[in-house]
């Protein structure tokens, strides 16, 4: 499908590849995977592929429909981790932004298999970071088990949705921030976490999972130090400095790590349909396309509050912006 872009997300991952430690990125390359638009012109095949689709709430393709595109642009179907239900594991899979033209532009063009339908009541810039920080965040969520007391590490963009869905869930959250940044510390109270401090602190209870957001090795020890038994530490980012060696003593009592990677369609379409019901906000701090490298700056510096949103179409995104608190605005509750 070609799509006019309204809004696009800017991600860390789009850190990661502008600086070189993702090494096989398409070049010359277009960034951006978390893409709000409009469709404009179906390609001759997009209709009969969706049709195709068991999940019901696959968008329906045709001109002026909003639709959201995220990381996983493509998969084979065929390799051995599609016909296990593990897509985002696939084989030759292509990401969008990565190996297919992304969304900071004015038109992308995307497989409409792989689009998601944009939940009601979503302005375009505030949905545009459900698509990454919000899917990745549910993923690792659900692969850090039913556990109450959860920490996250890192407090950005995935961190503040992650929050809310936890809460949501009845968990108890812990905050964890880079060591004096008050700030950051007070914003994920305000988001819902119960608790912040910094990433050297001991949280006032052992944790039965922690969720490391930001792409800091060191934090993997330091998470596993505040696990309970059999807890689990999951790392959420696409990439990560080294993780020091630690002694197997923090490991013992079936505590474990892993990472998680990308997302399945199905983890899409599960997040999108629950981010309305609870309702999750986004916080959003908005850059028009000319500012692309400004917004990657200051993510890198760590100065964004939430989530940076490229505006790509002005008009477009204040044509579907909702007028007043919708649920997709934080503490309009
Ligand atoms: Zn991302
Ligand atoms: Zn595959």
């Amino acid at each position: 499908m070609l799509l006019k872009v309204h809004s696009c997300g800017v991600c860390r991952t789009d850190l990661h590849i502008v600086e070189g430690e993702l090494t096989e990125p398409k070049l010359p390359l277009i960034l951006g995977h978390q893409i709000v638009g409009t469709v404009v012109e179906l390609g001759p095949k997009a209709s009969e592929s969706t049709d195709a689709l068991p999940e019901t709430d696959a968008p329906r393709v045709e001109p002026g429909v909003r639709v959201g595109v995220p990381w996983l642009g493509w998969t084979d179907g065929t390799c051995p981790y599609c016909l296990s239900g593990r897509e985002n594991l696939c084989d030759q899979a292509r990401f969008t932004g990565y190996d297919i033209g992304g969304g900071y532009a004015e038109y992308a063009v995307a497989d409409a298999r792989y689009c998601f339908p944009i939940p009601e009541g979503y302005p375009d810039l505030q949905a545009a970071p459900l698509l990454c920080a919000g899917l990745i965040g549910y993923r690792a969520l659900r692969l850090a088990g039913d556990g109450r007391r959860l920490g996250i590490y890192g407090f950005g963009a995935a961190a503040h949705i992650l929050v809310q869905v936890a809460r949501h869930q009845g968990r108890t959250t812990y905050a964890f921030t880079r060591p004096g940044d008050d700030e950051g510390q007070r914003f994920a109270l305000r988001m819902g976490a119960h608790w912040a401090g910094g990433s050297l602190d001991v949280p006032p209870e052992p944790l039965d999972a922690a969720i490391i957001l930001a792409p800091v090795g060191d934090l993997v020890p330091q998470a596993l130090r505040q696990v309970a038994k059999g807890g689990v530490v999951v790392c959420g980012g696409i990439h990560m400095s080294d993780i020091p060696s630690f002694p197997y003593q923090i490991l013992w009592e079936e505590r474990m790590v892993r990472s998680v990677a990308n997302l399945t369609r199905k983890d899409g379409h599960e997040f999108l349909r629950l981010a309305p019901q609870i309702p999750v906000g986004t916080r959003v701090r908005a850059f028009p396309l000319e500012e692309a490298n400004e917004a990657l700056d200051e993510l890198r510096a760590g100065r964004i509050e939430g989530a940076a949103v490229l505006m790509v179409d002005e008009e477009a995104t204040s044509a579907w912006a909702t007028s007043g608190r919708g649920p997709w605005s934080p503490g309009g509750r």
